[in-house]
């Protein structure tokens, strides 16, 4: 009976690709040790844990550009440092971000903002915002 031979790169998904390509991490270096998720100072209010957008980016599953973790995560850097196999999880989170935004499109439409609050923000929230929350900044 013929085998079957599929390479890596067909095994693994278009999604996967993005993020590794996006982001410059191979996905595969994470073994999920979860020493990310114990020091993210942002891990309480996320759906997903650090460790676990990892684990959604290496299978490919779609469900990962939907958590809030990717919009909730502050770059701090924090389980980059942390992390013994120097995989840059800011850097997966950025990734994610812009895909996501490319397919849901913005998340802050300046249309929609009350004027007046916004001109008591300080200006590097604004500029962080639509950065972080727009296409714009993509
Ligand atoms: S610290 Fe690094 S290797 Fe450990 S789970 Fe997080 S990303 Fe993966
Ligand atoms: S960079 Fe994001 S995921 Fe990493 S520790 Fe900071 S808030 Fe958590």
């Amino acid at each position: 009976m013929a085998r079957i031979r599929l390479s890596g790169e067909r095994i693994r998904g278009e999604l996967v690709r993005k993020i590794e390509e996006l982001s410059g991490q191979n996905l595969l270096a994470c073994n999920q040790c979860g020493k990310c998720s114990a020091g993210c100072p942002a891990a309480a209010v996320m759906d997903l844990l650090p460790n676990q957008v990892i684990r959604y980016a290496q299978f490919g599953l779609e469900e990962v550009l939907a958590a809030n973790s990717i919009w909730v995560c502050a770059a701090c850097q924090t389980c980059y440092a942390r992390c013994p196999h120097g995989v840059d999880l800011p850097r997966v989170m950025e990734a994610l971000r812009v895909i996501a935004l490319e397919q849901q499109g913005d998340r802050l439409r300046p249309q929609e903002l009350d004027p007046q609050k916004v001109a008591e923000l300080p200006q590097l929230a604004v500029v962080g915002g639509f950065r972080k929350f727009t296409m714009m900044g993509g």
